[in-house]
């Protein structure tokens, strides 16, 4: 299974994208994931991309593309991944279709701005392994700490009000278009976003029939 999963920052791709991983065995990219190890670590890519990431714009496509191509060529991707907010931008999906990426399924998460940005003031995130949790929704076992790794759980720097006003603007404009593109195509399948993580998750396997 090859499988894109679109949607609004916010509304549970990083989520369900784990969720499906241990499912079907196939791993989830993230290219944010991957952007803020490298933010992290200091690296080259994670320089350039610093101010990007953290004013709620997008990385420029030729370094998304550049850090895709090399985390699809791992031998865990043989069988199927699934890319978890990648591709961004029609650039990006033209760039991944010219490479002769193929994916399966584009199945886009469905959640209103009003819900994303009350969701977002209560997610937390591990600074050492990047493990999502959510103070009412998803709480971690002890407070503050990562149920995995034991981790601080910190408030990421993009979930900031301001900036996710300006990661909602940046998606309805660059990245929904990609729900058109993906339909024109035959891959589109739309999955409601549900008030619990478990009932999105039976939403979405309902919708890709897994
Ligand atoms: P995410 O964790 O997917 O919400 O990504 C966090 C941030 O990383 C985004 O707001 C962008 O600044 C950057 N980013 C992640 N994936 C992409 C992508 N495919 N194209 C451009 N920027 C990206």
């Amino acid at each position: 299974m090859k499988l894109i999963l679109l949607g609004a920052p916010g509304a549970g791709k990083g989520t369900q994208a784990e969720i499906l991983s241990k499912k079907l065995q196939i791993p989830a990219i993230s290219t944010g994931n991957i952007l803020r190890a490298a933010m992290k670590n200091g690296t080259p890519v994670g320089l350039q991309a610093k101010a990007y990431v953290e004013s709620g714009k997008l990385v420029p496509d030729d370094v998304i593309i550049g850090i895709i191509e090399e985390r699809l060529a791992e031998p865990d991707c043989a069988n199927g991944y699934i890319l978890d907010g990648v591709p961004r931008t029609i650039a990006q999906a033209e760039a991944l279709e010219a490479r002769g990426i193929a994916i399966d399924a584009a199945l886009s998460l469905e959640i209103s701005d009003d819900v994303i940005i009350e969701r977002m003031s209560g997610r937390r995130t591990c600074k050492d392994c990047s493990a999502t949790f959510h103070v009412v929704s998803n709480p971690p076992k002890t407070e503050g700490k990562c149920d995995f790794c034991g981790g601080e759980l910190t408030i990421r720097k993009d979930d900031a009000p301001e900036t996710v006003k300006a990661r909602l603007a940046t998606y309805h404009e660059q990245t929904e278009p990609l729900k058109a593109f993906y339909e024109a195509r035959g891959k589109l399948v739309l999955a409601e976003n549900q008030p619990t993580i478990a009932e999105t998750t039976q939403v979405i396997e309902k919708a890709l029939g897994i």
